[in-house]
């Protein structure tokens, strides 16, 4: 006898499952094309090529959820859920090619194999997902997760039908004496529970009721799936395939300052389709708001609040309106989203980390959202904090964001003989020093050893002096594209003067400008951070560290050097060759490092003490224990030793940059 089962057994009238689902599927498709209405209320953006990288996206981050599982814990429920509903999903579509177009495949070992075993193994192994989503939820309650109804009727739903799915199953076999039962086991136990509560009389009839009820439950949950949370099964596996290939670093787009008529998003509608998309595709699963530092630290800004509200926002102002309608609108105050929907003080809250964006399992890109709003307010409302619009004075005036100072460029390399680009001839490098090292007191220490540093190892370099200008990184991340682009268009002119091919930097806000945004403007340099240039010179032996410090050393990785620019290696390597311990990694570190609070232009913001990011990362240095803390960043330079120096107390460690480590050899402190 060859092994199957008769599908549907003990059932009638099963042609009104038919009827039950053309309304399924009419209601499915209308709460879909309700949302893909909302998604073209955007601008144009090409997201569609290449496809083979999409698919592939798809199949790792979609399926494969990879970005879930970095979170073993919440993402293990999660993968539990979804790959049993995967198996389940095609074990029902083998029933309907056995039955409806007769191709009989439901049988032989593929029967006992899939069909029974593995179907009922995932069926259960989908319950357990389900039991620990509910105790996740509901009995640790992370902060991280809202409670709302639906959540309960989704987990409740979904349980209802794969418990009612398996006693189907059950009452079936033990009714039928089935001899292939033993291969569904779980079915078979539930089965044996079931008949020896429930009178024999009434096995049949249950049976018969559970089967519909099963049924009409998983059809009302299709049906709703586009009107709920559940829409993210479809929009986060979308979002991850039209997700950004561009480096991540270079998510920010330029405005072509020649056409542009507004600048920035003022209202929804001025989003691209793809950052609607986004708002449609968030799992509210809160993993942005738990990394972000500024909702740590108190500040009005939780990334996943931000999504929701803008998501909110484009569902209730704009649904119903077609497209043309929503720009009409355009000028409604109800439609304005800076201090309508998202308010000021959220916008000025983000450092631009990234850290949400890390950890976002379907590539919602924030950022680019703040800074677009961001744009808005400044260029087309001239409305931001006054200590910025000092800074980004000072940036047009001087070309630099410190108002006030009178510092010049080359003040730090007095009497070091160190070349000025212009009568130096050609060079190995050119050193960028950036505006924070050049012009802030302890910075500059970073300046010299560097400096110190190239010269010992022979290498030949120089500086631009007084003709190196802001990069325009400030200006940017605050939102004003227009002098960002004015001063990216001067200094790549006067690199582009010089022949430059490689750059060194000290500064990784400076590395990402001139590595992964002044090429969109036309540029194209070598650029280098100075830990990537000292790890290099150490494995030539051009620099030979004594390596005896008995020091404890953490090192701080910098968001623009780590998540923006993947190094994370190099840093740690001057450090070991300095140390005698092995590295003291700090809490959070690498690409879950935790923001120092300079960044997005929060150099340039009054913070009120208990409300600073750099406290609590100050704190984290603390907790180390180690005696010195790393750095490779003047902002993080600044921010630490202040947050460390309001900690106070005998234990505090130094806060060092990595140059200095390495120039300061023996003693741990800079020569
Ligand atoms: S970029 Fe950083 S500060 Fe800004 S929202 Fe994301 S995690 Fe928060
Ligand atoms: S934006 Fe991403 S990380 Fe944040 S709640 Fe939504 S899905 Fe989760």
């Amino acid at each position: 006898m060859t092994p199957t089962r008769e599908i549907y057994w003990n059932i009638t009238a099963v042609w009104l499952m038919y009827v039950f689902l053309i309304p399924t599927i009419l209601v499915f498709a209308y709460g879909i094309y309700r949302h893909y209405r909302l998604w073209r209320l955007g601008k144009p953006e090409k997201r569609s090529v290449p496809v083979a990288e999409r698919i592939i996206g798809l199949l790792i981050y979609a399926l494969g959820q990879a970005r879930l599982l970095r979170n073993i814990y919440g993402g293990l429920f999660h993968t539990l859920i979804f790959f049993g509903f995967v198996i389940l999903f095609i074990g029902t579509l083998v029933v309907a090619i056995h039955e409806d177009l007769d191709l009989r495949i439901m049988q032989g070992n593929f029967y006992l194999f899939f069909q029974s075993l593995t179907l009922d193994v995932f069926g259960l192994l989908c319950i357990l997902g389900v039991l620990i989503a509910l105790f996740h939820r509901y009995l640790l309650r992370p902060r991280r997760l809202n409670d709302t109804w639906q959540d309960a009727v989704i987990l409740g739903g979904l349980l209802t039908v794969l418990l009612t799915g398996f006693m189907v199953e059950g009452l079936r076999i033990i009714a039928t004496q089935d001899p292939w039962g033993a291969w569904s086991p779980v079915g078979l136990v539930v089965g044996k529970l079931l008949t020896s509560i429930v009178p024999t009389e009434l096995s049949l009839p249950l049976h018969a009721f559970l089967w519909w009820f099963h049924l009409l439950l998983a059809f009302g949950l299709i049906a709703w799936l586009p009107y709920s949370k559940l829409l993210h099964v479809l929009t986060a596996a979308l979002n991850i395939y039209f997700r950004s290939l561009e480096p991540k670093a270079a998510m920010l787009k330029p405005i072509d300052m020649g056409s542009a008529e507004s600048f920035g998003v003022k209202t929804i509608g001025q989003f691209t389709w793809k950052a609607l998309l986004d708002l449609d595709a968030c799992t509210e699963c809160g993993r942005c708001q738990d990394a972000c530092p500024a909702f740590a630290a108190g500040k009005p800004l939780s990334p996943k609040s931000l999504i929701l509200d803008l998501r909110e926002h484009l569902r209730e102002k704009v649904n119903g309106s077609r497209a043309p309608g929503a720009e009409k609108d355009a000028d409604d105050k109800n439609q304005l989203l800076v201090g309508n929907v998202i308010q000021e003080e959220t916008l000025w809250s983000c450092t631009t980390c990234m850290a949400c964006m890390q950890e976002c399992p379907v590539f919602i890109e924030h950022v680019p959202k703040i800074v677009d709003m961001r744009r808005y307010v400044v260029m087309e409302e001239s409305r931001f904090p006054e200590t910025m619009q000092r800074a980004l004075r000072s940036l047009e005036a001087r070309g630099h964001p410190y108002p006030g100072t009178v510092v010049s460029r080359t003040d730090w390399c007095k009497g070091m003989d160190i070349k000025i680009l212009a009568n130096a001839g050609p060079v190995d490098y050119l050193y960028w020093v950036g505006c924070t090292t050049a012009l802030h007191a302890r910075n500059q220490k970073t300046a010299q050893s560097f400096s110190r540093l190239l010269q010992r190892a022979g290498v030949n370099f120089a500086i631009l002096g007084d003709q190196e200008h802001c990069t325009g990184d400030p200006a940017r991340r605050i939102g004003n594209e227009y002098l960002f682009d004015k001063l990216a268009r001067r200094n790549i002119k006067t690199l582009q003067s010089y022949k430059v091919k490689r750059i060194v930097t000290t500064c990784p806000h400076c590395l990402n400008t001139l590595k992964n945004e002044y090429p969109k403007f036309g540029a194209e340099f070598e650029v280098t951070h100075h830990s990537q240039l000292l790890a290099e010179l150490l494995k030539q032996g051009r620099l030979k560290p004594s390596g005896g410090l008995e020091k404890k050393i953490t090192f701080h990785d910098p968001c623009y050097l780590g998540r923006y620019n993947d190094t994370y290696e190099e840093p740690r390597e001057v450090i070991s060759a300095v140390a005698k311990e092995p590295l003291t990694e700090m809490r959070q570190n690498r690409e879950r490092s935790f923001c120092c609070g300079a960044g997005g232009g929060l150099m340039w913001i009054e913070e009120p003490n208990d409300k600073r990011v750099s406290n609590i990362r100050a704190e984290h240095a603390v907790q180390s224990g180690a005696d010195i803390v790393g750095v490779a960043c003047p902002f993080c330079m600044i921010m630490l030793g202040d947050g460390i120096k309001n900690k106070g107390g005998e234990q505090a460690p130094d806060v060092l940059d990595i140059a200095e480590l390495l120039d300061g050899t023996g003693n741990g402190k800079p020569a």
